[in-house]
């Protein structure tokens, strides 16, 4: 066995794990795909994490669990996972590069991805225009108008802060309103940068060395709309990235995976936290909670195994 424990996904959930076992002693590898700390390092301040001070920065607080982790012990390693196998005595975990890690028990910590519109554009204009994250590119559009699809929680704090660069953000909504809490859309709504279009759906980004242009079609009238923009960034949603999963793990409808209370899935030694697995509140405090609970019960299985 290479290892006592492998956690997959390096945010909140799996820093959390990856310290409560390696505290513990045991023999800890942790996973990441992109970067250590998660998405959190990208969001400017987290909101009711309970920290000092009056606001909590996202880099800050996962660097800080990062070095934590490192202090801890936990071995981390920047590899993508691609396929979990469980045999009799062992599970493995092979990497995209075809490396594969064997362990006893296996934390799933890897969070949602951003999903996609799925239009014409969308893909061919990646890195040409299209923003995955407005705090590492804002500035990059500055005095220009840029587009923001989707007008819940995440569209909306990130088109408040493009909209200290932009000239102008067009927030596209494709419901009657805003989905974002009420707290955040009584914010955009006194953003002078903002302009929010309910009821319009992005169907196509128009652009060749750049997005010049993102096309809405209005849901009631059916009108269709080529509105002049630098960039775009989607913030239509998040899902769970189990699609390698399926098959091995039970996954809920949703495609989240099924954890009893103890965080266990269906097959032994394997365990999930945080905004991957079903029923999580979606926050950096219960991510936290989720990892050091998991932790602790795949704990008790290593003792068992001992
Ligand atoms: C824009 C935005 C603003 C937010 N604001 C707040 C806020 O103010 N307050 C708050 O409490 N919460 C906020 N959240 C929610 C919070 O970020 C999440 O609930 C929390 O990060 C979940 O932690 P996690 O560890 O479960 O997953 P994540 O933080 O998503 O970490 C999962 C990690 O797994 C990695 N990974 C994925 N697949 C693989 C793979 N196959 N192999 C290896 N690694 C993989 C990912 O790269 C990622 O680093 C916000 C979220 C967003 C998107």
């Amino acid at each position: 066995m290479d290892y006592d424990a492998i956690v997959i996904g390096g945010g909140p959930a799996g820093l959390s794990a990856g310290i409560e076992l390696a505290r513990a002693k045991y023999r800890v590898l942790l996973l990441e795909k992109e970067s250590f700390g998660g998405p959190v390092i990208n969001i400017e301040w987290i909101i009711g994490y309970p920290r000092p001070g009056e606001k909590t920065a996202g880099a800050m607080l996962a660097s800080d669990m990062v070095q934590q982790a490192a202090q801890s012990g936990v071995e981390m390693e920047l590899a993508e996972v691609v396929e979990i196998e469980r045999y009799s005595s062992c599970i493995s975990v092979t990497c995209a590069d075809g490396t594969a890690h064997t362990s006893s028990v296996v934390i799933q910590a890897a969070g949602l991805y951003s999903k996609k519109l799925g239009v014409p554009g969308e893909e061919d204009l990646q890195g040409k225009g299209m923003i995955h994250c407005a705090m590492c590119d804002a500035g990059l559009y500055r005095d220009h108008v840029v587009a923001v699809c989707g007008g819940g929680d995440a569209g909306l704090i990130e088109a408040m802060y493009l909209g200290r660069f932009a000239s102008k953000v067009l927030v596209i909504e494709a419901q009657a309103e805003p989905t974002a809490k009420p707290v955040l859309q009584t914010r955009a709504l006194a953003d002078p940068k903002l302009v929010i279009r309910c009821n319009e759906r992005p169907i196509e980004i128009l652009g060749e060395q750049g997005v010049t242009a993102l096309v809405i079609e209005n849901s009631a009238t059916g009108k269709r709309e080529a509105l002049e923009v630098y960039g775009v960034l989607v913030h239509v949603g998040y899902a769970p990235a189990t699609g390698y999963l399926e098959g091995i793990l039970a996954l809920d409808d949703s495609g989240h995976i099924a954890v009893n209370e103890q965080f266990a899935t269906d097959v032994p030694g394997i365990f999930a936290a945080g905004d991957i697995r079903g029923g999580s509140a979606r926050n950096v405090a219960a991510a936290v909670a989720d990892g050091k609970a998991a932790a602790m019960a795949a704990r008790k299985t290593l003792e068992s195994l001992q």
